[in-house]
């Protein structure tokens, strides 16, 4: 393994050690009862971020930083499944989300306090037990029975409300003057082995990508795996305006 992607690893291991201390700042739920309030809490503070860093580095947060990439990459040891289907998913979930967040706020007469720590312990998730049995139903029912049922990130395809916001800032960025983070292919050198393929832990068909010289998919985590596994050298990275 390249050192690039023992470094990718370490990082979102990492981030899923922190999660129990973390996870309210990831809240779906959280962020409704504080707009409920006309609060602006950590997890709106959190999801903003996200779609500010998507404007310049689509959705690297998911490949280099998630907490729950990290469980889900480990479980890809234990099972090994590509997901091909159900992206839409996440948008069934999301589009009525993000309008309860707003029929709330709009109903608390606006946002007028920010409080990032909102309902945390000191700045910490789990600060009482209803917290730690919280913080295993999100783990255990979201994150890692579906990955073991459907396969590859199924979390990442199917139910994460953190990855509309940066594949929209993605989208987003298109249209923006300056450079952002993305894949180049060169296909005049593949060699049509499958490997960046098979690799893909977001189940992408990377080869046909590169032979179609487009490598632009709403469910590209910018891993960097299809870079570091070619032996070609196929695919790179790049930073400058798409
Ligand atoms: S790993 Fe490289 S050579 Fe193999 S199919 Fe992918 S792009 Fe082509
Ligand atoms: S296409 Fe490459 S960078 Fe994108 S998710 Fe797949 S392996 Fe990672």
């Amino acid at each position: 393994m390249k050192t690039r992607q023992k470094i990718r690893k370490g990082l979102i291991v990492s981030s899923f050690f922190l999660f129990p201390a973390i996870f309210y700042y990831f809240s779906p739920v959280l962020i409704i009862q504080a707009s409920s309030e006309g609060i602006v809490n950590g997890s709106f503070i959190m999801f903003l971020l996200m779609f500010i860093s998507s404007l310049t580095l689509g959705r690297a947060y998911c490949g280099w930083a998630c907490p729950g990439a990290g469980c889900q990459e480990v479980i890809f040891m234990a099972r090994d499944m590509k997901v091909t289907k159900g992206n839409y998913i996440k948008w069934l979930i999301w589009i009525p989300w993000i309008a309860s967040i707003a029929l709330v706020a709009f109903r608390a007469g606006g946002y007028h306090k920010i409080d990032f720590l909102y309902q945390t312990t000191y700045g910490l998730s789990i600060g009482n037990i209803n917290a730690l049995i919280s913080y295993f139903i999100v783990l255990i029912i979201l994150i890692v029975l579906p990955a073991f049922i459907f396969g590859r990130r199924s979390f990442c395809h199917h139910l994460c409300w953190m990855a509309p916001f940066m594949i929209l800032g993605r989208r987003f960025s298109h249209y923006l003057p300056w450079a952002s983070l993305h894949l180049k292919s060169n296909h005049g050198v593949c060699k049509h082995c499958h490997t960046c393929t098979e690799n893909c832990p977001m189940s992408l068909p990377v080869e046909d990508m590169v032979n179609q010289s487009y490598m632009e998919n709403a469910e590209c985590i910018l891993c960097g795996t299809c870079v570091d596994r070619c032996k070609q050298g196929a695919i790179i990275f790049k930073y400058k305006k798409i």
